[in-house]
């Protein structure tokens, strides 16, 4: 039987339904999104600064395009920083997170979005590969939501800024449902990531700390080029996408501003599929 870790108490926050912020939704809040200067990161960062909120801008390889996401940033009219850190390193997440501290005085947000991708046929796949990925995809995400609990924890409720404790988004994929032949390592950190998003979510809710998750389908990133950089590629992939276009990195950020807001305090331990319906069986439109 194991055993269940002591709990921190459970707040006094009010029990009815809060008032909505004016817009912009983030203003005053502090976020970290992490793998912040590519892809889907980088415009979750922006988006996060357009909503008002002050952005640390995490990455571990890429200096300037940091620096240009940080400057995208700026231009808002919000504070942001670069932050260099490899998330599947303790020490050095811990040293991005005194530095967040230092630099913003605390976090509201954080955006857990590093990833990567080490494919192999199964039969082939070395130690190494299946390692890089766990280790940045899913131990990566612990790291940084531990760090991220302590601090809202420490800080409670600041009603002025939200009415929740703090937020952490996920960044988990279709393939926490999906099983991806080729990527075991991808498919096994993202399922990963749901279980760690739900039981984080169920232990921290009575401190009023919301954790939920994004699945995205085909978005356009370096991660996928071979997915959609040529016609051929990009039709075969439109058989997989009821919606029949690919996904923009920004149709992720709009939904990662919200669950990060005022707007979606009663969501809780959810992942938000944003994916043109490729979970929806598309090889049964016509068949099955
Ligand atoms: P991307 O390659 O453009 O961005 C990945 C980011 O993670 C980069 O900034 C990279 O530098 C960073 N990163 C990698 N290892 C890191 C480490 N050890 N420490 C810190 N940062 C690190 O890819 P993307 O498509 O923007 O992916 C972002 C997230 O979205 C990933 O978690 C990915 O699994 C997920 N995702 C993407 C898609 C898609 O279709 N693009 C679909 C589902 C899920």
């Amino acid at each position: 039987m194991p055993t269940t870790p002591a709990k921190p108490a459970t707040t006094t926050a009010a029990t009815t339904a809060p008032q909505l912020p004016a817009h912009p939704v983030l203003a005053g809040q502090k976020a970290l999104v992490t793998g912040a200067n590519s892809g889907i990161g980088r415009a979750v960062a922006i988006a996060l600064g357009a909503a008002g909120a002050d952005v640390a801008v995490n990455y571990v390889v890429g200096d300037a395009e940091a620096q240009e996401v940080v400057g995208e940033i700026r231009a808002k009219g919000v504070r942001a920083i670069a932050l260099k850190a490899d998330v599947s390193d303790e020490a050095a997440v811990e040293a991005m997170y005194a530095q967040m501290l230092r630099e913003f005085g605390t976090i509201d947000v954080l955006v857990a979005n590093a990833g990567l991708q080490r494919d192999s046929a199964f039969h082939q796949m070395t130690v190494a590969q299946w390692n890089t990925v766990l280790n940045v995809n899913l131990t990566g995400q612990f790291l940084c939501a531990r760090a991220a609990v302590r601090e809202f924890l420490r800080r409670g409720i600041v009603p002025s800024v939200s009415c929740s404790a703090g937020k952490i988004i996920c960044m988990s994929s279709v393939h926490q449902t999906i099983p991806w032949a080729g990527h075991a390592n991808y498919a096994t950190s993202k399922g990963g990531v749901k279980l760690l998003m739900e039981s984080l979510a169920q232990e921290v809710a009575p401190q009023r700390i919301r954790v939920n998750g994004i699945a995205p389908g085909a978005i356009r990133t370096p991660i996928n080029t071979s997915a959609w950089d040529t016609k051929e590629a990009y039709d075969r992939l439109m058989t997989l996408v009821p919606y029949g276009r690919i996904g923009e990195p920004e149709d992720i950020a709009r939904a990662a501003v919200w669950l990060a807001s005022d707007h979606s305090d009663y969501v809780v331990g959810t992942t938000l599929y944003v994916d043109g319906g490729m979970t929806l069986y598309p090889g049964f439109a016509t068949g099955g």
